[in-house]
């Protein structure tokens, strides 16, 4: 095991928030251990309890949580989290959706970037990732 990834926010709606203490126990037991912890956000308040409890990498964007502004911005530069776009991510898990509404997801997820890298931000790709989703027609489970 590399690391851990936690859901500081689950899928579906509305999402079920993993409490920050919680997050912070594993995060606490992967670091005692020199592993990672990597947090799907998912939510502005997943992304929250995400930073506050400890997580390294910040596995998506979060085109959901709109503008990537300084509340977001100022305490992932401050706790020195890492950031995976997984942008191609968003056009698969929303091909049902209407054209206009995935595009204005997906253009939301890539400002945030855009944002994110301006702010010098540390980038990590998941090429892996970004394989296993153009491949697997499978609901993800990421
Ligand atoms: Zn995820």
């Amino acid at each position: 095991m590399d690391g851990i990834k936690v859901y500081a926010a689950s899928l579906g709606s509305p999402p079920i928030l993993l409490p920050e203490a919680e997050i912070e126990a594993a995060a606490h037991e992967a670091h005692v251990r020199g592993k990672l912890v990597f947090a799907h956000p998912h939510t502005r308040e997943g992304l929250m309890n995400a930073i506050n409890g400890g997580a390294d990498v910040i596995v998506h964007t979060i085109p959901n949580a709109g503008v990537l502004d300084d509340s977001m911005l100022t305490p992932m530069k401050k706790a020195g989290v890492a950031l995976i776009p997984t942008l191609k991510l968003w056009r698969h898990e929303l091909r049902n959706d209407r054209t206009s509404q995935r595009e204005k997801f997906v253009a939301s997820g890539v400002e945030q970037l855009r944002i994110w890298a301006a702010s010098g931000g540390v980038i990590l790709f998941a090429p892996m990732l970004v394989t296993w989703t153009t491949m697997t027609p499978r609901k993800s489970s990421l």
